[in-house]
C-alpha cells in the first residue's frame, strides 16, 4: 500500500517591537538572564497588562501580507497551564477570535505554483526559557530566564495542505521571506525569532480522512524541519505497515541523532481552560486602520518577482532566486543601476556571488563585494578591459579583500591584452612550437583552433583577448 504525508505547520514569529507586548521591558536579545523583567512580565499578583499598539500593527501587517481576513473585533484569551517558565500560570494568547483568518501562502515550486492555506494568525506572549544544568559543573541544577516572557509573537497556523518535507521547507522559506519583506519580524532563527512546530500524519493514497498526527515541537532550522518530517513519515509508515496505530502525541527532534522522540501525550484545547482575558479590552480594528496598514506595506516578494520578470526581462526562475531574500533583491537592483544588463548581472549573482557566500557561510548583508563594485567589474568585462575568465579571478580577490575591481586589476596587472602586435608575437611563437597543429588548421581542420588559442591564452596568463586571438589566427593561417 502507498502512503502520502499530510503536514500542517505552526510558526511562531517574534514581532520586532522594542518593548514587550504587555509591559515596557526591552525585547533585546542577549541581555543578562532576567535583566529584561518587571513585575508585569514576572506575573506578580495584582499587576495589569497594557497592550503594546505596535505589536498589533505588526500582527495586522503580517495578516495583510498573507491575505488574511481581519477579525474586526478580536480579543485575547487566557491559556492555562503550569510550567516553570510561565510565571503567571497562564499565557495570554488569542483563541476564539484571532486577529486574522483564511490567508494563504503561494509556493512557486518548480514552475507550478501551489497555494497553502493559512488557517489563522493570532497574537500571543512568549514564555520564558528553562536552562537545565549550568556551565559550572552542576548538571542537576535548573534555571529559568524570564527575558523572553512577554515578548510579542504571532502564531501562524497552516492548513494541513502540505504533502512533503520538501514542500514544508519551501513553505517556511516563503513565509519567512514574506515576514522579512513586511518588516514585522527579523525572523532570526538562531535567536528563536522564527520557530516551527510540524504536525505530521500519513494516510493511504486515495483516502480522504486524515490519519492520526504527531506534533514535533520547536524546530529552529529549515534543515531540521525537513529531516524531522522525513523521519516522522518513515516512522509512521512502519508503524502502520506493522498493523499498529500512530499515537497522537507531542514529540521532540534530536538533531544529533536525527530522530524524533516522544515528549508527552497531546493535550486538547479543552485542557487549557481557555477563557477571555478579563484584564484586556477587545481590540477593534476598523477599516481606516486596515487601509493605513495596507498602504504602509512594502512591495512583497511575489510582486517583486513579477516586476523583475517584466521590467528586467529575466526568467521567472532567476527572479524567484533574486527576490527570495529582500537584501539580495536590493543588491541586484543596486548592481543593475551601475551596469544595466539585467541577465548578465543575474547570472553573475546566481553563480559566482551566491557560491562564494555559501562557501564562506555569509549572508548577502555581509557580502564583502559591494553591488557597485560588482557592477564595475561586469562593466570592465563588457568593455574588454578584462576577459570573462580573468573576471572570476578578480572577483575572488574582491571577495577576499573587499577591494574595488579597478584596484585588483591594476595591482595584479590583469588588464586584457588587446594590442594586435603583442598578440601577433605570441601567435608566431605558438605556431613555431606547434607546427603540426598549425598545419592541420591551415588545411581545414577547424577543431584545432581551440588548442591553438588555448596555447596563446596560456602564454599570456589568460590576459589575451580570446576573440582577437581567434581572429588573428584565422587571418594568419587562412587569410
Ligand atoms: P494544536 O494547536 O492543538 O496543535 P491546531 O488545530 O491549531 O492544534 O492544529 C495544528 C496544526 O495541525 C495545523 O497546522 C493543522 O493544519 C495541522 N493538522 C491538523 N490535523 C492534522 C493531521 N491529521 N495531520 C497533519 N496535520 C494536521
Ligand atoms: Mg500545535
Ligand atoms: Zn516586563
Amino acid at each position: 500500500m502507498e502512503f502520502e504525508a499530510v503536514i500542517g505547520l505552526e510558526v511562531h514569529a517574534q514581532l520586532k517591537t522594542e518593548s514587550k507586548i504587555f509591559c515596557s521591558c526591552s525585547t533585546r536579545f542577549g541581555a543578562e538572564p532576567n535583566e529584561n523583567t518587571c513585575p508585569i512580565c514576572l506575573g506578580m499578583p495584582g499587576v495589569l497588562p497594557v497592550l503594546n499598539k505596535k505589536a498589533v500593527e505588526y500582527a495586522l501587517k503580517a495578516c495583510l501580507a498573507t491575505h488574511c481576513e481581519i477579525e474586526p473585533t478580536n480579543r485575547f484569551d487566557r491559556k492555562n497551564y503550569f510550567y516553570p517558565d510561565l510565571p503567571k500560570g497562564y499565557q495570554i494568547s488569542q483563541f476564539a477570535l484571532p486577529i486574522g483568518r483564511h490567508g494563504r501562502i503561494t509556493l512557486q515550486g518548480n514552475g507550478t505554483p501551489k497555494v497553502i492555506g493559512i488557517t489563522r494568525i493570532h497574537m500571543e506572549e512568549d514564555a520564558g526559557k528553562s536552562i537545565h544544568g549550568d556551565n559550572l559543573g552542576n548538571p542537576g541544577k535548573s534555571y529559568v530566564d524570564f527575558n523572553r516572557t512577554g515578548v510579542p509573537l504571532v502564531e501562524i497556523v497552516s492548513e494541513p495542505e502540505i504533502r512533503s518535507a520538501e514542500e514544508a521547507r519551501e513553505y517556511l522559506i516563503t513565509l519567512k521571506s514574506v515576514l522579512e519583506y513586511t518588516e514585522v519580524s527579523d525572523c532570526n532563527m538562531e535567536e528563536g525569532s522564527f520557530r516551527c512546530d510540524a504536525n505530521v500524519s500519513i494516510r493511504p493514497v486515495g483516502q480522504k480522512e486524515f490519519g492520526t498526527r504527531a506534533e514535533v515541537k520547536n524546530i529552529n532550522s529549515f534543515k531540521f524541519v525537513q529531516k524531522a518530517i522525513e523521519y516522522e513519515i518513515e516512522r509512521q509508515t512502519q508503524i502502520i505497515r506493522q498493523g499498529d496505530q500512530v499515537v497522537q502525541e507531542t514529540r521532540l527532534y534530536d538533531a544529533n541523532r536525527g530522530v524524533t522522540f516522544s515528549m508527552r501525550s497531546k493535550e486538547e484545547a479543552h485542557d487549557y481552560r481557555y477563557f477571555p482575558e478579563p484584564d484586556l479590552v477587545p481590540i477593534v480594528i476598523d477599516e481606516a486602520w486596515i487601509q493605513q496598514a495596507r498602504s504602509e506595506l512594502p512591495e512583497l516578494p511575489e510582486e517583486k518577482r513579477e516586476r523583475f520578470v517584466s521590467e528586467y526581462g529575466i526568467p521567472p526562475y532567476d527572479a524567484g532566486v533574486l527576490t527570495a531574500d529582500k537584501a539580495l533583491s536590493q543588491y541586484y537592483e543596486q548592481c543593475i543601476a551601475v551596469f544595466n544588463q539585467p541577465k548578465a548581472v543575474s547570472n553573475w549573482i546566481m553563480s559566482e556571488l551566491l557560491r562564494e557566500l555559501k562557501n564562506d557561510d555569509k549572508e548577502i548583508t555581509d557580502c564583502p563585494v559591494s553591488p557597485e563594485h560588482l557592477g564595475q567589474l561586469l562593466k570592465m568585462v563588457d568593455d574588454g578591459t578584462i576577459s570573462g575568465k580573468i573576471a572570476k579571478t578578480v572577483f575572488e580577490e574582491m571577495f577576499r579583500t573587499g577591494k574595488s575591481p579597478d584596484a585588483v586589476v591594476k595591482e595584479k596587472n590583469l588588464v586584457q591584452i588587446s594590442d594586435t602586435g603583442a598578440i601577433q608575437a605570441l601567435i608566431d611563437e605558438v605556431i613555431a612550437d606547434n607546427p603540426e597543429q598549425a598545419e592541420q588548421y591551415r588545411s581545414g581542420k577547424d577543431k584545432v583552433i581551440g588548442f591553438l588559442v588555448g596555447q596563446v591564452m596560456k602564454k599570456s596568463q589568460g590576459k589575451a583577448n580570446p576573440g582577437l586571438v581567434n581572429k588573428l589566427f584565422q587571418e594568419k593561417l587562412r587569410g
